[in-house]
């Protein structure tokens, strides 16, 4: 039996920019199939509160935004997989995607909606006890739970991290931030929410030497001063890691022009156009310099409308 499957348009991830790229094709009649990816409702399935996104006055949690922009493509029939895109192969006309339930994708257009991962330190201590799943994260809204009442430690000086860092004092005695340079990269009033939390010490120009564990959990991290040298251990359970994210495109990367950090270059700014006719792109995966729910959305949209040209252009 062949497990080849024709469709017209094929999206791939399932965070803001695919469902809305999804809602749109799926509106225009091209019978979109999206395959939801690793993560499915990307990043923001593990954000708090979205207090930016137009249209919630008072708000809406993550997961909950993801849960009902699903159910938005589902009511104009997206057929949503489980699952995700191995490999690719953009060289002709009619774009060939293989995903892991064993289907091979013959697509006519795709848009790339992958999105970006969280990055690490790369300390062997730090990979040892996140592969082991004793104390190490990159994720404070899905495992700072488990600190509770206990002590954390939080690297990064972004947005993120202070996000993260919040959300943990919170629930934790102690939160210790680990800042690099002598300042945050955050916005002023991110930092400032920082800085103000009683439970929260900041130690800038400071540098992970070690994360300390006892073989099954995170007892410490050895941190140093970059300006004095000094060394000292901060006690944690949790060490958590917010340090920025890498974009999801390196199946893309025989086919696709990438930037020097693996981001999507648009081949026509102002559109989602790549490099390969037919393959548009929306979302993280393009971007490094919004990264925001509404613009992935936005540019989710764009791709769907791109798409439906290309098709239309063609004939179809
Ligand atoms: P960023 O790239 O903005 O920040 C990454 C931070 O990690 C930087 O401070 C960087 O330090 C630090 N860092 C990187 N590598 C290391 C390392 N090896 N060791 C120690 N520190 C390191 O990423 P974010 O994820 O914070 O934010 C991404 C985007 O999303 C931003 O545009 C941000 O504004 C946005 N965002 C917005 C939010 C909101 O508005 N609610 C919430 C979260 C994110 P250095 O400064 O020294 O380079």
């Amino acid at each position: 039996m062949s497990n080849i499957e024709k469709v017209k348009c094929l999206i791939i991830g399932s965070g803001p920019a695919g469902y809305t790229a999804a809602i749109y094709a799926a509106r225009a009649d091209m019978h979109p199939v999206m395959y939801q990816g690793m993560q499915p409702g990307g990043q923001l399935t593990t954000t708090n509160e979205v207090e930016n996104f137009p249209g919630y006055p008072n708000g809406i949690s993550g997961p909950e935004m993801m849960v009902e922009l699903e159910a938005q493509a589902k009511r104009f029939e997206t057929d949503i997989r489980f699952g995700f895109i191995t490999k690719v192969d953009f060289s002709g006309e009619i774009h060939k995607c293989w995903a892991d339930d064993g289907k091979e994708i013959h697509a006519e257009t795709v848009i790339i909606s992958t999105g970006a991962s969280a990055k690490y330190l790369g300390l062997p201590s730090e990979q040892k006890y996140l592969e082991l799943g004793g104390g190490v994260s990159a994720c404070a809204v899905c495992d700072g739970f488990f600190y509770r009442g206990q002590e954390t430690v939080i690297v990064g000086a972004g947005d993120s991290a202070c996000e993260e860092a919040h959300y943990l004092s919170k629930l934790c005695t102690k939160v210790t931030m680990l800042v690099r340079k002598e300042e945050f990269r955050a916005s002023k009033i991110m930092a400032e929410r920082v800085k103000n939390t009683p439970n929260i010490e900041i130690l800038f120009n400071t540098d992970t030497v070690e994360v300390l564990g006892d073989g099954n959990g995170v007892t410490g991290a050895l941190v140093k001063n970059s300006v004095t040298g000094e060394e000292k251990t901060i006690p944690c359970t949790g060490f958590f890691v917010a340090i920025g994210h890498k974009p999801n495109t390196d199946i893309f990367a025989d086919y696709i022009n990438l930037d020097e950090t693996g981001y999507i270059k648009y081949e026509q700014a102002g559109t989602s156009l790549t490099n390969v006719a037919g393959v548009f792109v929306a979302g993280d995966a393009a971007d490094k310099r919004y990264r925001q729910a509404i613009t992935a959305a936005g540019t989710g949209c764009m791709a769907a409308i791109d798409a439906e040209r290309y098709l239309a252009a063609k004939g179809h």
